[in-house]
């Protein structure tokens, strides 16, 4: 690892920032904390900490004494000044001689000392910061330090590589018992550059911004050498495959493999939608990550634990470990997931009880279902709320089998006891971590759109997703879906779109395929796409009768097949949204090529309530009316119009209402639908009222 220290980047930050009035000091500790923070082999999505003391101005113009550290809510990768809230520092030095601190007050002290009311929360570690002396401190997770302190015998080891640089600290929990003992330990060997933190991490410390930066990185450095020259000694290799080795996950079988996981995976809740809280999949297969999970000691060396205690809300302490998937017995294969589900949650449960036992207090557990999933052959499932959770939580498993690589190359990677992880996985400035509040009404869901490049598709991917749906746009308009993906992800919500004819059957199996592979897979459709054709019916020819029946019935009949295979895959139940019309029930004249293949669609849509309600499997329609679309091609509203003798703006808000419906209209009822927990088999008319559409 090298110092990216760069003295004109340096200046130009400095330089940058008082503009802003920012002095030198602050100005600095952003620049290096942006170093650290910009190296996934120190510090992952928003772990480590770093400060800087200086003086800060109170309300009298006075320079007062104070500590600039990382406020919670904030990533070192993209921190800025604000990102530091400056604490006054002689009311935090006076807890030095303070014999015991709960959590509560450490948190008060710090909040009652911050020069701006309205700043974010300091670091948990802010208390450590201050008592060391050192006007730059820097804190890490560095994978290298890792795997030097996550070992039967880390006092050696440290010893060993860094001599009495380093002072070495057991593990202490952190916050006001770690931040006394480590100012202790600085106060006996006040000539090293920085504390290590067995099972934990590094601080270093300095005078400036780029000695304690460049401390850290020699010391990383150092610990980086020791594992390259002790894994070359003749150790085995880590991760020796098993025999036979784990065979490919064969190509298409990962999108059959994922919707079954996903399925596992999701959990009675009468409180969530559909009665199942869910999860979003996110999938990773590198050549590390397989060497990992094909190795024939998987069970052992995954199930040793987090290597920092930070972790544990991201990833739980322990992976869940899947046999390799063999498609030839899908369903039995589904059977042992879930049973491998039931036996890692009673697992949990046990953990739980026995912490929840030792701890003092009430503590309520938290979700009990894995975060990881390992399958050999296949590679790495993270699981989160939502996309980025998932995402957070595969970048730090990563790094924790780099971790596992390594420190199994030196000696053998032992992490923290569970037991000890405990209160750190129920510390409640811990949990504080992932943020509170609710979740959206669609949350954890996927909603697939067809049709999703304009009008009502493009606005019910855009409602479904402000629901907190993740969404999968299908379109045969490239340039179109990637303006609406744009939109939608903008949102926040994971999104993909598939290029897709939605007649042509392979098409919409690869698009459903493409859903499962990047989110595990879909539960709620919406079959959307649609066009109008003209023509009385004794003189319209017979290829755009068909051609209509293609698009108008068989592409839905299409969509919803494959809708069924997956939700199947995933036995959470699932639904489908058609796009009908009210000419299903009404036609006008001279719209029968159109008229026709929708009442199909009605009876289709009735078809699958019928078929498929035992599965959980929810069916349904909206027949929209007199919708200004595109829909409607070149001349097409006009000719409607005239077919009922009316102009383009009567026709429009020809209804009871007196009021033309937009496509927001017709979103929002599939939204409705998509709620509506104990309807199936029902057609919504969204028309401003019309008695002669009414069903009958
Ligand atoms: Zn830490």
């Amino acid at each position: 690892m090298k110092s990216k220290w760069n003295d004109q980047d340096a200046a130009h930050c400095v330089a940058g920032y008082a503009r802003q009035g920012i002095g030198e000091a602050l100005a600095l500790r952003v620049y290096t904390s942006r170093l650290i923070g910009g190296d996934p082999a120190l510090v992952l999505h928003g772990g480590g900490n770093t400060s800087v003391k200086d003086v800060a101005p109170d309300l009298a113009g006075r320079a007062v004494p104070a500590l600039y550290v990382k406020g919670s809510g904030w990533d070192l990768a993209s921190i800025e000044p604000p990102g530091f809230p400056a604490v006054r520092l002689a009311p935090l030095l006076a807890l030095r001689d303070v014999p015991a601190l709960s959590d509560e007050a450490m948190v008060n002290a710090l909040r009652v000392n911050l020069l701006d009311a309205a700043a974010p929360s300091p670091s948990v570690e802010a208390l450590l910061h201050a008592f060391l002396p050192q006007r730059y401190v820097d804190h890490t997770h560095a994978d290298a330090i890792l795997a030097l302190v996550d070992q039967p015998d880390p006092q050696a080891r440290c010893a060993d590589v860094f001599g009495d640089r380093l002072a070495v600290l057991p593990f202490v929990f952190p916050g006001f018992p770690l931040a006394g003992i480590a100012a202790r330990a600085y106060e006996a060997q006040p000539d090293v550059e920085g504390i290590v933190l067995v099972h934990h991490g590094l601080f270093t410390f300095g005078e400036t911004a780029r000695e304690s930066y460049e401390r850290m990185i020699a010391w990383v450095s150092r610990a980086e050498a020791a594992l390259a020259a002790g894994s070359g000694k003749g150790r085995r290799k880590p991760f020796a495959a098993a025999s036979p080795p784990a065979a490919n996950l064969p190509k298409g079988h990962l999108a059959r493999l994922a919707p079954l996981l996903r399925g596992a995976l999701g959990s009675e809740d009468p409180l969530a939608a559909g009665g199942v809280r869910r999860m979003i999949l996110h999938h990773r297969s590198s050549a590390g990550i397989r060497a990992f999970v094909d190795g024939k000691e998987l069970g052992d060396y995954a199930r040793r634990g987090v290597s920092t205690p930070d972790h544990i809300i991201r990833t739980k302490n322990v992976p869940l470990i899947l046999p390799p998937y063999d498609d030839a017995h899908a369903d039995s294969y589904a059977v042992a997931c879930r049973q491998a589900v039931a036996d890692y949650v009673a697992e949990y449960k046990a953990y739980f009880e026995a912490g929840a036992g030792r701890s003092a207090g009430a503590k309520a557990m938290l979700d009990p279902l894995p975060r990881i999933v390992l399958v050999p052959g296949a590679g790495l499932f993270a699981a989160g709320r939502n996309e980025r959770e998932a995402v957070i939580a595969a970048d730090i498993y990563e790094h924790t089998i780099d971790i596992v690589r390594l420190a199994e190359g030196l000696g053998r990677y032992t992490p923290l006891e569970p037991q000890a992880l405990f209160e750190m996985e129920y510390w409640s400035l811990e949990q504080a971590k992932l943020g509170k509040g609710g979740e959206a009404p669609l949350a954890r869901q996927v909603t697939l759109v067809t049709g999703a490049a304009s009008g009502i598709g493009a606005e019910t991917a855009l409602i479904f997703a402000a629901q907190g749906a993740h969404v999968v746009l299908l379109d045969r308009d490239a340039r179109g879906l990637e303006a609406v993906a744009a939109r939608v992800a903008a949102t926040g919500v994971g999104t993909l779109s598939v290029t897709t004819d939605v007649t042509q059957p392979k098409q919409v199996a690869a698009a459903f395929a493409a859903a499962a592979v990047r989110f595990g897979g879909v539960d709620i459709v919406i079959s959307n796409a649609g066009k109008v054709w003209q023509g009385a019916m004794a003189d319209c020819s017979d290829a755009d009768l068909r051609a209509s029946f293609e698009l108008n019935f068989f592409a839905h009949q299409h969509v919803a097949a494959e809708a069924v295979r997956l939700f199947r895959r995933q036995q959470t139940g699932g639904q489908i949204l058609f796009n009908a019309s009210k000419s299903a029930f009404n036609p006008g004249p001279g719209l029968g090529p159109y008229t026709l293949p929708k009442a199909a669609t009605i009876a289709l849509m009735r078809q699958y309530a019928l078929d498929y309600g035992h599965l959980g499997i929810r069916s349904n329609a909206v027949n929209a009316d007199r919708v200004a679309t595109a829909l409607f091609g070149a001349g097409v509203l006009e000719a409607r119009a005239q077919a009922r003798g009316l102009s383009v703006e009567a026709y429009l808000s020809g209804n009871l209402l007196g009021k033309a419906v937009g496509v927001r209209d017709v979103a929002r009822a599939f939204l409705s639908l998509a709620l509506a927990e104990r309807t199936t088999g029902a057609v919504l008319p969204v028309d401003g009222g019309n008695i002669a559409a009414a069903p009958r």
